[in-house]
């Protein structure tokens, strides 16, 4: 199903479109145009294909990269599922995390994230018997951003005479909440700091502390869960697979090993792209889902960005911080190391999260300012037919790249001694929060290998090892640019950048970039 392109691949010289990158984004934009009867072809320069949706495996375990859980799926008439129900065939299936999906955990105290939103809001109660106003306000609060963002990201697919008459009217209401920050909206509805800091305890999924994100994006991402999480029946590789066997079942291509240099442009028209071998190949349209800074820094000519101030917008938007993930492998299945379903987000418990960031940005030797624990082999309800009396775990902490940008210049495998034992150390203090959480687990691992932000630079392509593309900040949302059609004629955009980080976010932008080309309203056709 999916080529190499270095074995000579058997090409055409054009195609309807070319997708750059194989994320959630272009897979999505991939299978709606394929079936809509556009011969596609993607691009990929890893040596697997799925983005941040792909695994890898090494000394017989395997783990995910970008996946630990997704909300909405559960719900069979979720927009989301039935995006995925369409763009898979119906083919990918899912796996309930159960009632707690998040716990977070701040010094000595334990709060869960229990799906259902009554369930939620009545186990907050618990916690919090004195804000029980507060709690209602904050689950309506984050309805009524849902309700009105689902026209802030339509607006995205109007056409440019659309949108300069009804710009206003599709974004107004949306903008009043992603104007301001998590902090001032939870500020206004409780002074309880703690309170504050637990529902704000999931902010790794979206990479910014109260203080800095939007809190649309946090709004968003706690609606998102809030009927729980669910992975990939039979483990994340099958996103990739399901809706890749949709995409070339209807006439697609898919090849790794394949990058892009260039996107071709000759009088502001698309003509194709240029691979890194000086290969071309056409296309009068051509979709990027390699984020915003590699679109128009890297792939679009200099003279073309500048031309549509590109780089001038690129100003206002940075790219989110970078982390590490210490990737465990343990001897025992799930149930002999009695493993939990849901995630652990740990937190210092002297100061605010923003607070805890800064100390750890300016001196890395300070406590992490969250680390998360994820156990995937306990979460695919087949893992132990995959992988038998075996488990694996996921432990995460931010990361400023410039923590290991003095190896920037060095190659994969080889960035030497001082690299691998700074390494060391990061591994072993992030081990220990795990063995702080679950003593038993000392003596049950195997092997641990630790990711840095070079890592995903050196395998995503994400400047400075971003962990969500671009950061979810007020300024973000008021972004014009961030959008499918660009200022050149035939080049259009998708991926998180133009919606949201999460694979949902990725998946939607993949809808609104086909419908932005297409016309056709995909929203109708999955209902
Ligand atoms: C550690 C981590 C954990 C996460 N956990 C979750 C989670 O639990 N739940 C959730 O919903 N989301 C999660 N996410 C976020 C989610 O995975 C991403 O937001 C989403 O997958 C991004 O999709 P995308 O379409 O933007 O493309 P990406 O997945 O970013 O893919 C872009 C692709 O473009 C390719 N590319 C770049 N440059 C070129 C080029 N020049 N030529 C060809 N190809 C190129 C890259 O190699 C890459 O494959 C997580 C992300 C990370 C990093």
């Amino acid at each position: 199903m999916i080529q190499s392109y270095k074995k000579n691949p058997q090409l055409d010289k054009s195609y309807d479109a070319i997708l750059i990158g194989t994320g959630i984004g272009c897979l999505c934009a991939g299978a709606l145009l394929a079936k809509s009867g556009n011969k596609v072809l993607l691009l990929e320069r890893h040596y697997t294909a799925g983005g941040f949706t792909h695994v890898f495996k090494r000394k017989g375990f395997e783990w995910d990269v970008g996946i630990h859980y997704i909300g909405e799926v559960q719900r069979p008439n979720s927009i989301l599922r039935k995006l995925f129900d369409y763009v898979s065939d119906n083919k990918l299936k899912w796996d309930d995390m159960g009632d707690v999906y998040d716990s977070i955990i701040i010094g000595k105290e334990r709060f869960d994230f229990i799906k259902g939103v009554e369930n939620f809001k009545s186990k907050m109660g618990e916690y919090f018997p004195n804000e029980i106003k507060a709690i209602e306000k904050y689950i309506n609060l984050i309805f009524s951003v849902n309700k009105v963002s689902a026209k802030f990201y339509m607006e995205k697919a109007l056409s440019p005479i659309m949108s300069f008459f009804f710009s206003n009217y599709f974004r107004k209401k949306f903008l009043n909440y992603s104007d301001r920050t998590t902090y001032d909206v939870l500020r206004e509805i409780t002074s309880n700091e703690k309170l504050i800091k637990v529902l704000c305890g999931q902010y790794g999924d979206y990479g910014l502390p109260p203080k800095q994100s939007s809190f649309a994006m946090h709004a968003s991402l706690a609606k998102h869960y809030m009927n729980g999480g669910s992975v990939p029946n039979g483990g994340s590789s099958k996103i990739l697979e399901t809706i890749g066997k949709v995409i070339t079942k209807n006439g697609g291509t898919i090849l790794v090993r394949a990058e892009v240099n260039e996107i071709i442009i000759e009088n502001n028209k698309t003509k194709g792209v240029r691979l890194m071998d000086d290969n071309c190949i056409y296309a009068n349209k051509v979709i990027s889902g390699t984020g915003v800074f590699n679109t128009f820094k890297k792939l679009v000519p200099a003279s073309i960005s500048i031309k549509h101030k590109y780089l001038e917008k690129l100003k206002n938007v940075k790219p989110s911080v970078g982390y590490i993930c210490l990737y465990v492998g343990l001897k025992g299945s799930s149930d002999d190391l009695n493993l939990p379903k849901n995630n652990l987000w740990i937190y210092p418990d002297d100061l605010d999260h923003d607070s805890c960031v800064d100390r750890f940005t300016k001196d890395n030797d300070e406590e992490f300012p969250l680390v998360y624990i994820s156990f995937p082999s306990s979460k695919f309800s087949d893992w132990n037919d995959r992988y038998p009396g075996k488990s694996t775990i996921d432990i995460i902490t931010m990361m400023p790249y410039e923590s290991f940008s003095k190896w920037n210049k060095t190659t994969w495998k080889k960035r030497g001694l001082d690299y691998e034992s700074k390494k060391e150390k990061f591994s072993q203090r992030l081990l220990t929060h795990l063995y702080n959480q679950l003593p038993h687990l000392k003596g049950a691992v195997e092997h641990y290998e630790l990711s840095t932000p070079l890592s995903t630079e050196h395998f995503s392509n994400y400047k400075k090892g971003a962990l969500y593309g671009i950061d979810h900040n007020p300024e973000r949302f008021r972004q014009k640019f961030l959008k499918p059609k660009t200022k050149i004629k035939g080049l259009y955009i998708t991926g998180q950048d133009i919606v949201t980080a999460g694979v949902g976010g990725g998946l939607f932008s993949g809808l609104i970039t086909s419908a932005t080309i297409t016309g056709v309203n995909y929203l109708k056709k999955i209902f």
